[in-house]
């Protein structure tokens, strides 16, 4: 996108890439990388959209707030203030090569290493690393200032399927959440797959170690939906009849493993002392929980094209340390948002979330922080915020309570009566 958008501006750009188009359309799957509104948005102003009329729009938002016995707590359903949409990146990837080559950029195929890097900066004015959280992250140190972790806080298992039975559980219409504290969160999301079409991409956050956590000895795309259906079985029974006649879309479209959200120092310097500028993954690295990452580095690579436009030339270590420090003004909301959803909620928050179960224009600003997390962090962090924010939309310390006394009413039915009411 930022090859696009400079390509645009009349830049010359030189596009380097470990794969050939061909090499990621036969690549095992890639991650889900659902992109919210805004990001939508930019990839069409860029006039990277092939996908609009086969890929399945995604105008509302399913979240289950789910019990452990197994149960659903509460609901949290609205539309989005704009359509997100998640397509295969294996095709994105692939296409996106072609069609900047065919815009102008010299489009070179090279497993680029740090020695190799240092002549390219010879030849350029600006060097942008975009390698992702596995490569080249050894020029860019850990910033411990804006980094949290050290340890992974989720184990991740990304699976897409097809031929599920979309009338056992209409819900999947939309992008569905099941979120169950401490143990899961799960994504459910229509997804336009290079082999199979329309499907769905699911992505499952388990507490390491907890009873979620079952992905890690997975060898084969049967094994891991075999492992589904135990985990929704065990867990989310109301969803095994969905999951029941499903398919993987092919066998290597699911992934295991885990990472540890990171930080980095976003300028780079080589041994000659010329600066690098690293962007995405490379240098912002944030758990997938909040589906931020790709949206992410669609933010980066809109706020870079603007500046390096702006500049035009000159790209010392300064100048590109301070543009990286403006970007974190928004950039911080970012990690905060996918950070706090990392952690155990805090009793103000958890009922925000009931709040938006029950107030459409609540629920809507809620998944409005995916689009933009800079428009929730502030009130879903800070207590006296969210109490302000509560009462601007008619919601008092009585409502809360009626809310609380509805759900322990769902929750004791359950366990007297085996039936949620
Ligand atoms: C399970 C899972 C689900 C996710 N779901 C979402 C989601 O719903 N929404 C969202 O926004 N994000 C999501 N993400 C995160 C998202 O996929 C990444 O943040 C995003 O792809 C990062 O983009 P990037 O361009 O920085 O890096 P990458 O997508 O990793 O791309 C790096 C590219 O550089 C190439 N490369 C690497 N090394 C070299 C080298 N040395 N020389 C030349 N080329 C090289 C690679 O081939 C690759 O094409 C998810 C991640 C996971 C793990």
């Amino acid at each position: 996108m930022l090859g696009a958008g400079l390509l645009r501006e009349g830049f010359d750009v030189t596009l380097y890439s470990d794969r050939t188009p061909d090499d990621y359309l036969q690549d095992r799957g890639r991650p889900t990388a659902c992109l919210w509104g805004d990001s939508v948005v930019r990839e069409r102003e860029l006039g990277l959209n092939f996908w609009d009329d086969q890929a399945p729009g995604i105008g509302r938002i399913h979240l289950d707030l789910c019990l452990p016995d197994p149960m659903v707590a509460f609901t949290i359903c609205a539309p989005l203030r704009k359509p997100a949409l998640a397509v295969d990146q294996r095709l994105k990837f692939s296409r996106g090569m072609q069609e900047l080559a065919e815009r102008g950029a010299d489009v070179v195929i090279d497993h680029i290493s740090a020695p190799k890097l240092e002549k390219i900066a010879q030849q350029h004015d600006l060097v942008v690393v975009t390698t992702g959280q596995r490569s080249l992250t050894e020029l860019f140190p850990r910033d411990d200032a804006r980094s949290v972790y050290t340890e992974p806080r989720r184990s991740l298992f990304m699976m897409n399927i097809a031929d599920y039975d979309l009338s056992a559980r209409t819900e999947h219409e939309d992008l569905a959440f099941s979120f169950m504290p401490g143990v899961l969160e799960m994504f459910w999301v229509p997804f336009l797959d290079k082999d199979a079409g329309v499907t769905r991409s699911l992505v499952v956050e388990a507490m390491p170690g907890g009873p979620a956590d079952r992905f890690g000895d997975v060898k084969t795309a049967d094994e891991a939906l075999d492992a589904l259906r135990g985990l929704a079985k065990d867990l989310l029974p109301w969803e095994s009849g969905f999951l029941a006649p499903a398919r993987p879309t092919s066998p290597v479209t699911w992934l295991a493993g885990s990472l540890v959200p990171v930080v980095r120092q976003a300028v780079g310097v080589l041994p000659s002392g010329r600066p690098v500028l690293g962007l995405g993954d490379a240098i912002v690295l944030n758990d997938p929980l909040a589906g931020q990452g790709a949206n992410n580095a669609t933010r980066m690579a809109t706020f870079f094209t603007h500046k390096i436009v702006g500049r035009g030339e000159d790209f010392s270590q300064d100048w590109l340390t301070e543009q990286f420090d403006e970007f974190w003004d928004y950039g911080r909301h970012v990690n905060d948002f996918s950070n706090v959803f990392l952690e155990p909620l805090q009793p103000f928050q958890q009922e925000l979330l009931l709040a938006a179960s029950r107030n459409d224009t609540i629920a809507g600003a809620v998944f409005e922080g995916f689009n933009d997390p800079a428009s929730f962090t502030p009130w879903f962090t800070d207590r006296g915020q969210a109490r302000d924010f509560l009462a601007t939309h008619g919601v008092h310390k009585m409502d809360v309570l009626r809310y609380k006394l509805g759900v322990a009413k769902k929750v004791l039915s359950h366990k007297v009566f085996g039936r949620q009411v």
